[in-house]
């Protein structure tokens, strides 16, 4: 078995946004957990490369669209190398691969009654690559999203029969575990509920698409190939028979993870198209909100557009990361505050986590010669053992149900709990008693071993930090053992040498 999870296909027609990279984060913070814990994962991200839009991008810088497409592609993957992106999979629509993967879906589709030509009018937005439904005053109406007109198509299009599948949908999409979170699963109920209309899946005036292969003049509507991404992507060193490797390989995904400006497609076309080639539905599509700077939305026309690779180079990997896990609650809209950032990295991560493990290093580097203190047995009854056990089980069943940012708040909370338990325990006083020497040896290996769990906590969220405290702490995670066997307490070997000390995080400074 394996946990299939998926990035949108991200649209070639400009290099990663903020957006595309929180999206990504979040996906890679699951896919590390579910790899910790035991599972097999394919983490599948990519590109999503035809289309009008793209082939007037090309035409306007003067290249074609193979070369556009091959330049941009070529940034998401360095981009996502840069922010150490564990993915397993990168798809790109315009290989070969895929189209047959798309060919020989269409082929069952069709097998299934369900492809008939017919006739498309209406409203079209490029940005968005979708009829918009009956807008009134549709000369003056803009798109919501793009701020651009609508165009006027009417033209002959291959059909695909959505409405066919109305009762399967609407069971479909009742399951409380499907659509996530409960505003977005509403929100497709309630366009379900209007009755579902046959959409079209094929263009006559757009070259840059995968030709369908019984009609000529067509190429396959850009949204009904892309979906198909996400299961080429698990066959993605097949040639014939890709589609039937791809539903052996792992199909169906476990988690769709996306914008919620592209629901409809996920969570309505995609299960109905899937049900039609015989095949089974994803089984949940999770829709985070959209990101603001300052309370603003970001545009390029408001000239408040957060540049990644600026916050990237200037910040490092851990601070973003955290700042987009624990800031926002998946699922609701999040907002980018510079002060509010760099207040949370000093906070969380400088003064509670880096803070602790220096401190604590410091006192064993000068009372126990640069060791872990060698204590006669590890007491049964403690504190920090007990409080570092309940946010062990609390960070699991909150990311078990991909609740990050409360899953970083259980992390933050055992920090602020063992920097509570130094300062009660005052070990810098003890020390100048000479019979309390075994007590300062057993509260300086309790955090210790805390700062530990802490560390492996934190390897999902923050890897890179994750791999510091470990170091600092005499590198005792290992690969080969199950991540969950060394949240147990205990662990840590007793008069063992700690390397020299390295700070873990700098603080940073607001402008
Ligand atoms: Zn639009």
């Amino acid at each position: 078995m394996s946990f299939v999870i998926t990035t949108p296909l991200y649209y070639v027609n400009d290099k990663p946004h903020l957006g595309s990279v929180y999206t990504t984060i979040i996906c890679d913070v699951i896919a590390r957990y579910k790899r910790l814990v035991g599972e097999n994962v394919i983490f599948i991200t990519g590109v999503d490369e035809h289309g009008l839009k793209i082939q007037r991008t090309a035409i306007e810088k003067r290249v074609e669209p193979m070369a556009h497409c091959d330049e941009i592609s070529e940034i998401f993957k360095v981009n996502w190398k840069n922010w150490n992106i564990s993915f397993d999979k990168f798809i790109r629509t315009s290989s070969k691969h895929h189209e047959m993967v798309v060919n020989e879906f269409y082929e069952r589709v069709k097998g299934s009654d369900d492809i008939y030509m017919g006739v498309q009018k209406g409203w079209y937005c490029v940005g968005c690559e979708e009829f918009k439904d009956n807008p009134e005053n549709s000369k003056t109406y803009k798109c919501p999203i793009h701020q651009r007109n609508l165009e006027w198509k009417n033209e002959e299009n291959l059909f695909f029969r959505l409405s066919k599948y109305q009762e399967q949908i609407e069971k479909i999409i009742n399951n409380p575990t499907f659509i996530e979170p409960i505003e977005r699963r509403n929100e497709i109920i309630n366009f379900v509920s209007r009755g579902l209309k046959d959409f079209s899946i094929s263009r006559t005036n757009v070259s840059w698409g995968i030709p369908v292969p019984d009609h000529n003049n067509h190429t396959f509507y850009v949204w009904f190939d892309a979906l198909l991404g996400y299961v080429s992507a698990i066959s993605s060193n097949g040639t014939d028979n890709s589609l039937e490797m791809s539903i052996n390989g792992g199909w169906p995904a476990d988690i769709h993870l996306i914008g919620k400006d592209i629901l409809r497609f996920h969570a309505v076309y995609w299960p109905a198209m899937l049900i039609s080639a015989g095949m089974k539905v994803p089984k949940k599509v999770l829709g985070h909100g959209f990101l603001t700077r300052e309370g603003q939305k970001m545009g390029k026309s408001l000239g408040n557009v957060l540049d990644p690779d600026i916050l990237l180079s200037k910040y490092g990997n851990d601070p973003v990361r955290w700042y987009l896990i624990k800031d926002i609650s998946l699922g609701n809209d999040g907002d980018f505050q510079d002060k509010r950032f760099v207040d949370i990295i000093n906070n969380d991560l400088a003064n509670t986590i880096g803070n602790l493990l220096n401190r604590t290093l410091s006192m064993s580097r000068k009372w126990f010669d640069n060791k872990v203190p060698n204590i006669e047995k590890i007491s049964s009854e403690n504190k920090l053992k007990y409080l570092a056990k309940i946010s062990v089980e609390k960070y699991i069943n909150k990311l078990d149900i991909y609740k990050l940012d409360q899953a970083a708040n259980e992390v933050l909370s055992l920090a602020i709990n063992t920097n509570l338990y130094l300062n009660d325990n005052q070990p810098w006083l003890l020390i100048k008693e000479n019979d309390k020497l075994p007590l300062v040896k057993e509260i300086i290996y309790d955090v210790l071993e805390s700062t530990r769990i802490i560390g492996l906590l934190l390897l999902p969220l923050l890897p890179e930090l994750s791999s510091k405290i470990d170091i600092q702490l005499g590198s005792m995670y290992q690969k080969e053992i199950p991540w969950k066997d060394q949240l147990r307490w205990g662990l840590l070997i007793s008069n063992s040498t700690l390397p020299q000390p390295d700070p873990i995080i700098n603080k940073l400074e607001y402008e």
